[in-house]
């Protein structure tokens, strides 16, 4: 999969803007504020039609204008792609593929799918679990949509059990129904422990040996899936995890009651990471925090390689910065497979062997 070219009109900081792409490396550099993450940002929407960070498509549309497009031939299963993306204000966006005009956005995920590396990602090692379990579900969704099933129907039983916790006092009827929600909860719950325990299961060894590459055989990165401990075996028949919750349902009741909130399922779980045997969230250094994180993003790259047979595009975002020079190599010169987009605020110090280099300054190309 790869994105051979694209226009922009009217999108962040760009107006009348077209490049196109190598099949490689891409070096996008510039000095701060040019538009190097917005050119990225763009690629990104071609995947869904979302953005990593703005919160809706006002924020995309340049500050003077009232529409915005992003135009872009993509290759994908043998075949191009003609994608648009046609944003306004104070009107509803169009998609269109081929020139027709797709009914979901997520029919584009079945095009580009991307997976992007932003300095927020560092959270994901320095941070407390709930950013460590939004990577393992946005990954998972993305390959598995039952999965997707699973979680909404799990969260919206847990926000029903939190209220009944919340009001079991002033409403002592709440409690009868409390059992259905706990039996419903461990059904879901069981399938979320199963996903992300064969995700992580495929995803850890991936992970730690792209940690070696990069530091030179130095340092071992161990990734370790944490799940409600009665669970004996997050990797077996979902019929016995499901039996395990139910069980720590049980010895949580009270707790639950006095606490008023749900203490028990997968939505306190955590992936939890190590280097060289030290908890990484306390010891790791920057830049090893920095590649632990990438670690796990390219791990999720090969994930996708491995179950579509295709090489999602990969987006890196700032992602030299605090690497030495053979971690930065390995980043340039050594992610072999599919098409790689970095931004840099320095032109790369030497030639690199397989791609293209894009100067950016104002939101235009430098020759
Ligand atoms: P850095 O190296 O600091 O990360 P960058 O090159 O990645 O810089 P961008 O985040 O791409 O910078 O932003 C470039 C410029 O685009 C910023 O000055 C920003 O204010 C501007 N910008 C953002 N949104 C819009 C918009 N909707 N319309 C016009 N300009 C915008
Ligand atoms: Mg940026």
């Amino acid at each position: 999969m790869r994105v051979c070219s694209i226009c922009l009109d009217g999108f962040r900081n760009y107006t009348n803007f077209s490049a196109s792409f190598d099949p490689g490396v891409n070096v996008i550099w510039g000095e701060n504020a040019q538009g190097k993450t917005n050119l990225l940002e763009a690629i990104g929407f071609l995947s869904g039609a979302r953005s990593h960070r703005a919160r809706g498509d006002r924020e995309l549309i340049s500050f003077q204008r009232d529409q915005g497009t992003i135009t872009a031939q993509v290759d994908s299963r043998d075949r191009t792609f003609l994608i648009e993306a046609q944003l306004a204000r104070g009107r509803r966006r169009k998609l269109l593929v081929n020139r027709v005009k797709l009914k979901t956005a997520a029919e584009l995920t079945g095009i580009v799918q991307t997976v992007l590396f932003c300095p927020e990602d560092l959270a994901l090692i320095k941070s407390g679990a709930a950013e460590r379990r939004a990577f393992l579900d946005h990954a998972i969704c993305q390959l598995r949509p039952r999965y997707g099933e699973a979680l909404a129907q799990y969260h919206k039983l847990l926000d029903h059990k939190t209220r009944i916790l919340r009001d079991w006092e002033k409403n002592p009827s709440l409690l009868e129904v409390l059992e259905d929600f706990n039996e419903a909860m461990a059904r879901a719950g069981a399938l979320l422990i199963h996903y992300r325990a064969h995700f992580v299961g495929k995803l850890a060894p991936r992970a730690a040996q792209i940690q070696r590459d990069f530091s030179g055989d130095r340092e071992e990165l161990t990734l370790s899936y944490q799940t409600v401990g009665t669970v004996r075996n997050p990797l077996g028949p979902t019929v016995s995890i499901y039996e395990d919750l139910r069980a720590h349902q049980d010895s949580h009741r009270r707790a639950e009651l006095e606490a008023r909130s749900c203490l028990s399922g997968p939505h306190k779980d955590d992936l939890a990471a190590w280097i060289d045997g030290q908890p990484a969230r306390q010891f790791a250094s920057q830049g090893q925090t920095r590649t632990a994180a990438l670690s796990l993003k390219l791990a999720e790259r090969e994930l996708f390689e491995d179950d579509t047979g295709q090489w999602p595009v990969l987006l890196l975002d700032d992602v030299l910065s605090e690497l030495d020079a053979r971690r930065q190599d390995f980043v340039l010169d050594r992610i072999t497979g599919g098409q790689v987009f970095i931004t840099s605020c320095e032109a790369p110090a030497g030639e690199i062997s397989r791609g293209k280099i894009l100067h950016i300054h104002q939101g235009a190309l430098v020759d």
